[in-house]
């Protein structure tokens, strides 16, 4: 990207004897120009009218020959449009003042010639001293009259008419115009020759068409492709130039115009305007869109107006005190055109023809590097092309056979088959999980966690399996159903910090009632995805989940409502954790804590076939080394007593053979054991997690049925039940207690803690009473997450102790 840089403003003052000297002044640097107004005298003395304006430019050009103006104004913009960039030249200003004159001259005096020859003498000049670079230029001439585009080179014998109309299209490469016609020109000649033909097409058209050609704008366009001639460069550079003379930007309540004049003037008038809409929409850093479709002008020249191209400005003045109004006017759009910022930049574009024999070519190159450097290190045949099926294939057999330990090390050969090693792990990898999930499967039925009613209905053959004596039989073949709590959202990360709940469990086991169940666990809360049930004992079970969707009613393990069930009148003193735990497993959480108590039976009974199995893989192991040394024996003996061969056959004896035999054998056994024992792992790794799952929800259970059933006085529990889903249990006990208490209590309890203090002590305890009973209190509720999840504020109002 290069650097940003402003639009460049210039005026130029149309000769004329009449100059108004009092009225227009340049500054000393010829940068500025100072106009001065005569007030008006018919308004009366005291009037607000402004008389002096005065207007930052680039430069004035005044009495200057069409020379100076071209290397003031033009030459290096079109100088750097031959490096790449993108350029326009816009002459704006009243008819009259100079425009076409500045931009074409006048093509019978060549020493009158305007900047659109003498640009592309520049351009052809450069390409000439540009011989390392094969340049193509080519033109356009397009006019845009009342909305409509018209090509100036249209009549030129090989163009043809065109049949639709032409319009503008958008494309990543910029903008173009489809049906214009663009001329490919390889001399300065042919050049000027195009030139000629658009004028005389401008003056045509304005005769037999009856319009004025100040009317219309004439854009000219000079495009360039510079390839380099060094055949390895697949950069190459595009650029363009556009010359714009714009139509006359005269007001339209000084033509007093009608019919045919007033529509060209409504016409200019609007694409002027929406010129200078866009041109202060570009100036204007906050605004990031530009209204460039609401004129065909602004809409052709999108792409060369700001944005990466140089501009150039040059507004056309009289110098008469009469046109002193336009001439205003055309100042201020010159002053807010040089705010304009761009940032030009270089069109590079790529050769993908040569990119690809480029790349090529250095393919070979390296190709041959690479042999000299194997061939240097000893390293022959090493193939470096893409691996065919079979080669991917003994990579996978590799793989496997490192992963079960028969190969120790993977040969690195080269980068490829490196990749491709990591990508067979991935694919070993995934047919294990699978073959995990599918030896689950055969044994277990799996239910999605998320669907309540089909684990509402397995709850109910689980009750069933109660009643049928089913559950808890010592064959271990049952697997109880461990349930995920409800309030556990999916996907959601069991949080390590410490939770509301953590802290009063904490703070309980400081005041000697500890858990009853060790503190590690209760970080132990990775949820799985499915439950397991028992699949092989119940056929029934699809019809009761069948039936069980049809009713849809879910009936959570434990009653969430404490008003379902009778509650038994609350003792004063509430019992300690450990004896209110032993209560709680045997009647409200009795569900849970049997659920719990068989998956951590199955647990224990797997462990023990695991531990059974590896006992008697270590034993097989034992026997398969007896079996090799005394093989080893044997082999050893045969060797010393010398080896009998019968037609190339080793003879070996009985005992030998029966050894042979028997290794075959223990070494069948120890794949098998093994592999059951690897089955049991995994196993005993899914029962782990279950095991965890319901101690966790357990003891959460048990908390919130503690603070519920001693804790939290019941009508705090109403409070905080109204208009929330949280259960009064979850709310921690320490900010809830505070809140509960009574007044009276505490006004008892001041005078027992405060009396021997001292009476007098009592109005300040009182007052202090008063005041923490405005306090407000924000409670932190915490809901199988972090004390962030909600907040209940509860005020308290104030009430008079009495
Ligand atoms: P515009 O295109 O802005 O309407 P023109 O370029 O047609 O104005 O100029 C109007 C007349 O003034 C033409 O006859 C032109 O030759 C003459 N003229 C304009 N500027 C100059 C100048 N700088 N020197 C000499 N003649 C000029
Ligand atoms: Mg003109």
């Amino acid at each position: 990207m290069g650097t940003r840089k402003k639009v460049q403003a210039f005026v130029r003052v149309r000769p004329t004897d009449d100059f108004a000297h009092e009225m227009i002044k340049y500054g000393e640097d010829n940068k500025s120009i100072d106009i001065h107004l005569k007030k008006d005298t018919r308004r009366g003395v005291v009037n607000n009218q402004q008389t002096d304006w005065s207007f930052k430019l680039d430069g004035v050009l005044h009495n200057a020959s069409q020379d100076l103006v071209y290397e003031t104004v033009a030459k290096d913009a079109v100088s750097q449009a031959l490096d790449g960039y993108n350029g326009t030249i816009m002459c704006y200003g009243q008819t009259g003042a100079g425009k076409t004159y500045t931009m074409t001259g006048a093509t019978e005096n060549y020493k009158h010639r305007g900047i659109l020859p003498r640009a592309l003498q520049q351009v052809f000049r450069m390409i000439e001293e540009r011989p390392t670079h094969a340049i193509t230029v080519r033109v356009s001439y397009l006019e845009i009259y009342n909305e409509n585009l018209f090509d100036l080179l249209s009549t030129l014998p090989y163009v043809g008419p065109s049949v639709t109309p032409m319009t503008i299209v958008e494309n990543p490469q910029g903008i173009f115009i489809k049906g214009l016609s663009v001329h490919l020109t390889s001399q300065e000649e042919d050049a000027f020759s195009l030139l000629f033909e658009g004028e005389t097409n401008r003056i045509i058209a304005s005769h037999t068409m009856n319009k004025n050609s100040s009317r219309s704008h004439c854009i000219f366009t000079i495009y360039m492709e510079a390839h380099s001639r060094t055949l390895s460069d697949e950069k190459y550079i595009t650029s363009k130039i556009n010359l714009v003379d714009l139509a006359g930007s005269e007001r339209l309540s000084k033509t007093g115009s009608e019919g045919r004049v007033l529509k060209e003037a409504t016409y200019i008038n609007k694409s002027l305007s929406f010129l200078e809409q866009a041109i202060i929409a570009l100036g204007d850093q906050n605004r990031d869109h530009v209204p460039f479709r609401q004129s065909k002008l602004t809409h052709a020249l999108k792409d060369s107006l700001g944005g990466n191209c140089n501009m150039v400005l040059l507004t056309n003045i009289y110098g008469e005190a009469a046109q002193l109004d336009e001439t205003l006017s055309s100042l201020r759009f010159a002053s807010r055109m040089k705010l304009v910022t761009t940032e030009p930049a270089i069109n590079e574009k790529y050769d993908a023809e040569r990119m690809v024999k480029n790349l090529e070519k250095e393919l070979a190159l390296l190709k041959q590097e690479l042999a000299i450097h194997d061939s240097l290190s000893n390293r022959t045949l090493v193939n470096y092309d893409p691996m065919d099926e079979i080669q991917i294939a003994e990579i996978n057999s590799q793989v496997r056979r490192y992963l079960e330990g028969t190969l120790d090390e993977i040969d690195i050969i080269n980068l490829r088959q490196i990749q491709e090693v990591f990508n067979q792990f991935r694919v070993v990898l995934s047919q294990q999980e699978q073959e995990v999930e599918s030896a689950l499967r055969r044994k277990y039925t799996l239910i999605d966690k998320n669907d309540f009613a089909a684990i509402s209905a397995v709850q109910k053959v689980e009750l069933m399996d109660i009643e049928g004596n089913l559950v808890g039989e010592p064959d271990g073949q049952s697997f109880g159903l461990g349930v995920a709590p409800f309030s556990v959202k999916p996907g959601k990360k069991p949080k390590t910090k410490k939770t509301p709940k953590d802290q009063v469990s904490s703070s309980a086991r400081k005041e000697g009632a500890s858990s009853p169940v060790s503190g590690k666990d209760f970080d132990v809360a990775s949820i799985s995805k499915t439950q397991l049930i028992p699949s092989s004992k119940d056929g029934d079970l699809k019809d009761m989940l069948a039936r069980e969707r049809e009713t849809s009613s879910i009936e959570p393990l434990i009653s969430d409502s404490p008003k379902e069930e009778l509650r038994a009148p609350r003792p004063s003193t509430p019992p300690s954790r450990t004896v209110a735990f032993e209560e709680f497993k045997n009647e409200r959480g009795s569900e849970i804590n049997r659920i719990f108590k068989e998956n951590k039976s199955i647990l224990n009974e797997r462990k023990k076939r695991a531990s059974e199995t590896t006992q008697r893989i270590n034993a097989i192991k034992q026997e398969i080394d007896e079996t090799k040394d005394a093989l080893n024996f044997q082999k050893s003996l045969r060797e010393k007593q010398g080896e009998y061969e019968n037609k190339g056959l080793m003879i070996i004896d009985e005992e030998e053979f029966l050894l042979i035999l028997k290794l075959k054998d223990l070494k069948k056994q120890y794949r098998n054991e093994y592999q059951e024992l690897r089955d049991l792992r995994a196993e005993i790794q899914y029962c782990q997690r279950l095991v965890d799952q319901c101690r966790h929800r357990l003891l959460m259970e048990f908390d919130i049925w503690y603070n519920e059933s001693f804790m939290i006085p019941e009508d705090i529990q109403v409070a905080l039940k109204l208009g929330s889903s949280i259960r009064p249990g979850m709310v921690p006990i320490s900010r809830i207690v505070c809140l509960g208490e009574d007044d009276q209590d505490r006004f008892s309890h001041l005078q027992q803690t405060v009396l021997p203090e001292g009476p007098d002590s009592i109005t300040f305890y009182n007052a202090k009473v008063k005041t923490d009973q405005k306090v407000t209190l924000d409670i932190h509720v915490c809901e199988g997450g972090g004390p962030e999840d909600f907040v209940i504020r509860i005020l308290r109002t104030t009430n008079s102790i009495r």
